[in-house]
């Protein structure tokens, strides 16, 4: 069994023993192209295995044999979240991101799922056009494919230096106002720095909670991919927005223009 943060490591893992597979059959068949096709994708898919766990802070064999999920699921959804989860309207989220100076927004598999890259655009351009500093913040494993966030918000024409890298962003939340997080879970989950019977223990994560408001835009208090609960939802300092992403921040884009 593989934890779900393991998931985009075997896929990658799986990739290129594809490409291996066809640059055997390209010799069986005597057929140069499926040598030099099939060596490109095995090798390009080794490469993307290594980088994603660098990126999870595991070693390869730690991660095909890391142990399953089923009976490392940690407290019930209700232990976390009874009593100390708040909600907020769109109105009240246009208020607090009023006065803000800097704006992080993480986007994650929700965002694709309700296509709201467009819609978040326009969210940004508001925000820096009232004076605020706009930054994404891209978990190397966010969404279901690698790079699944890059190509969303470059398909929105976001301007690729507006994107940060993990490592490049985490120490910035401490001086951030106000983290909007958008259909992501697993990937700002605080349990995989506390948890180690977590399937995603020690997966680097997004570290949104030292932000001075975090506003998380979902559904519901489903979990993500890794089927765990997440305490950042119960928080202090965490607003829950429950709705669709596109058309959650399509009424906050409108709630902000009413103030
Ligand atoms: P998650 O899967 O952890 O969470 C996604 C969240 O999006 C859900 O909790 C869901 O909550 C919400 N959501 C779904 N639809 C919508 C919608 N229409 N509007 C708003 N929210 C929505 O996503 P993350 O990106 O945080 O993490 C990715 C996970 O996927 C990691 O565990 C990673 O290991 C795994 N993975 C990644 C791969 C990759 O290559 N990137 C490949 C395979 C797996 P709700 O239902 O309440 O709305």
């Amino acid at each position: 069994p593989i934890g779900g943060a393991d998931m985009p490591v075997a896929i990658a893992l799986l990739n290129s023993y594809s490409g291996l597979a066809a640059a055997a059959t390209g010799f069986v068949l005597d057929n140069n192209a499926l040598i030099i096709t099939g060596s490109l994708v095995g090798a390009s898919g080794i490469i993307l295995t290594q980088i994603m766990c660098k990126a999870m802070n595991r070693s390869l064999a730690n991660v095909l044999t890391g142990g399953g999920t089923a009976a490392t699921r940690g407290a019930a959804a209700d232990d976390v979240y009874a009593g100390k989860v708040k909600s907020a309207s769109a109105e009240e989220i246009a208020m607090v991101l009023d006065g803000a100076r800097r704006v992080v927004i993480v986007p994650g598999y929700g965002l694709a799922v309700s296509q709201a890259q467009h819609t978040v655009r326009d969210l940004a351009n508001l925000l820096e056009s009232k004076g605020t500093e706009v930054e994404f913040a891209i978990h190397p494993v966010a969404g279901r494919m690698p790079g699944h966030m890059n190509v969303l918000l470059a398909e929105a024409d976001i301007s690729y230096d507006k994107l940060k890298e993990m490592d490049e962003i985490n120490p910035s939340f401490q001086e951030t106002d106000v983290a909007i997080v958008i259909g992501a879970n697993d990937v700002v989950n605080p349990l995989a720095r506390t948890d180690p019977s977590s399937p995603i223990a020690g997966m680097p994560i997004l570290d949104v909670d030292k932000a001075r408001t975090v506003v998380v835009i979902k559904r519901s208090l489903s979990p993500g991919f890794a089927g765990i609960p997440n305490p950042l939802f119960a928080n202090d300092n965490t607003l829950m927005y429950f709705a669709d992403g596109k058309k959650a921040v399509s009424d906050l884009i409108a709630a902000i223009k009413a103030l």
